[in-house]
């Protein structure tokens, strides 16, 4: 007899549903990390921390009231880490402590330290007094995530030069700062610190960055952060970072040189699997640390699965969430049905992303006809009322029948109100559902309304042609 049904490696999103989805279907389900990396990368360096520290930002900063009392409006005129911090901290310790509860609740046993296999069905664990134990398992679920990617050529000190783990630790709100690698993470941060004062530049090997976004609202956010005094480098790449006694100074394979207080590396992710021995279990990972498995998140050995981060794309909290539940499922012999193929995707720059579906691109590509229907927020009462005069909703219609093929919002609430048009969506909607519909009024939702009318318009105008 085993000790556990199931083990979770890591308690990350990934690791927490797996783990309660098993409780609840009466399995033994213990779940291991270190103490202080409860709730996983997600509560503890990554999406909480980075999304409460945005908040923090928007707040103190005024900076989404400033349509409304002008460009000098502030809450609090010196912003420092310890503002920011405070909020920061406060959420995590929260959040930190309802996962616990929940756990408990389900009666998931927290182990704590870090594991690594001695076989398939067993795991050492090296607590924190260094004293190991043995758990012996059933089946096991390896969810341990991501760490930021340090290239061995840049001599990181958290202070001058950090990840997106050392930013959110920094003693100051620099003055300038150079973020390498305009990947979503990196340009989240850009745009905090920005909306901040500090002059950013943000330095980025390819021609484009968020290329898998639409390309015009990628146009609205370039034009809104070059007004925030963000600089651009497309097609550069860094070549040294000199540290100096006051700051850094970056060297450009093109020759360029840019003096910033602190340079922020965001230069991807690695697997977070060389603690594991997984060649104990029969396993390996591959050169950027991760796992490979199947359509139902098993890797090559039978009884062992692997999801979120540490299996690669497109490593977001909220796809981790859904891989746990599903293999957990399918490890206890539940059925279950495959992920949802329509994910959301969101990005909290400022002003944010999020989109689900098609873009443009994708559709051109492959020849799909279609038709686009905007909504602009300062068309809207509630994008006045909000100071909200950028922000635009798109949406992607088929112009055979009006279904919906894509949604594209910029602007804010951009990653909430996504959501409609994802249920429209996976509902089968066409754009007549969201012209006949009442929203709320005054709301940003009725940007849906408005775009549908834009979008159904212009499809009647080309069959009248036609017709
Ligand atoms: C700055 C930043 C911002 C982000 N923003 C968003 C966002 O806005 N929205 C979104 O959806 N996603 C976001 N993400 C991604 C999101 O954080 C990840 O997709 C998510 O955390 C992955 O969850 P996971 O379950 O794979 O585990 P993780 O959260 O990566 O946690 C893995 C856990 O495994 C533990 N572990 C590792 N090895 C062992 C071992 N040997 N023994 C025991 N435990 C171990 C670790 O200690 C860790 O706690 C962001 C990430 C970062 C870095």
């Amino acid at each position: 007899m085993y000790d556990y049904d199931l083990l979770v490696l890591g308690s990350g999103p990934s690791g927490q549903k797996a783990a309660i989805a098993a409780a609840k279907l009466g399995r033994r389900v213990g779940i291991v990390d270190r103490r202080d990396m409860i709730g996983g990368v997600c509560i503890n360096t990554g999406t909480v921390p980075s999304k409460t520290l945005r908040e923090a930002v928007l707040y103190l900063s005024g900076m989404s009231q400033r349509d409304l009392y002008g460009s000098s409006y502030r809450v609090k005129e010196e912003i420092t880490v310890g503002d920011l911090a405070a909020r920061t901290q406060h959420v995590i310790s929260r959040q930190t402590d309802v996962i616990r509860n929940q756990l408990a609740r389900n009666r998931v046993t927290l182990i704590t330290g870090t594991g690594r296999f001695a076989d398939a069905h067993t795991i050492w664990v090296n607590g924190e007094s260094g004293h190991e134990s043995r758990v012996t398992f059933d089946k096991a679920i390896i969810a341990a995530g991501t760490r930021p990617a340090r290239p061995d050529s840049v001599d990181f000190d958290d202070r001058t030069i950090v990840d997106s783990d050392g930013v959110i630790n920094l003693e100051a709100v620099p003055r300038s700062m150079v973020v390498v690698g305009a990947g979503v993470i990196g340009m989240e941060y850009a745009s905090m610190f920005a909306a901040l004062g500090t002059k950013v530049t943000v330095v980025e090997r390819r021609d484009r960055m968020l290329d898998f976004c639409d390309e015009e609202v990628v146009e609205s956010l370039k034009y809104h952060l070059r007004d925030l005094s963000v600089t651009f480098r497309f097609g550069e790449e860094v070549a040294a970072v000199e540290k100096h006694p006051t700051a850094a100074l970056c060297v450009l394979k093109s020759g360029k040189k840019i003096v910033a207080d602190t340079v922020m590396y965001s230069a991807g992710r690695q697997g977070q699997t060389d603690d594991l021995a997984l060649e104990a279990a029969g396993l390996q990972a591959d050169r950027r640390g991760r796992i490979t498995v199947d359509a139902d998140y098993r890797t090559a050995v039978d009884n062992i699965y692997a999801v979120g981060d540490v299996i690669g794309f497109p490593a977001l909290a909220s796809t981790s969430m859904e891989q746990g539940r599903i293999a957990a499922q399918h490890a206890c012999g539940e059925p279950v049905r495959a992920l949802n193929e329509l994910q959301p995707i969101g990005i909290y720059t400022i002003p944010e992303i999020s989109f689900v579906g098609k873009t443009e691109d994708q559709l051109t590509d492959s020849a799909t006809p279609f038709e686009v229907g905007i909504a602009r927020y300062r068309e809207l009462a509630r994008g006045q009322i909000v100071g909200d005069s950028y922000g635009m909703l798109k949406l992607l219609v088929s112009p055979a029948d009006g279904r919906l093929l894509g949604v594209h919002v910029f602007g804010t609430g951009a990653t909430e109100i996504v959501h409609i048009g994802q249920t429209v969506m996976g509902c089968g909607g066409t754009v007549d559902y969201l012209i006949d519909a009442v929203f709320n009024y005054p709301t940003l939702a009725e940007a849906y309304k408005v775009a549908a009318l834009d979008a159904s318009n212009k499809i009647r105008n080309i069959v009248r042609i036609e017709g």
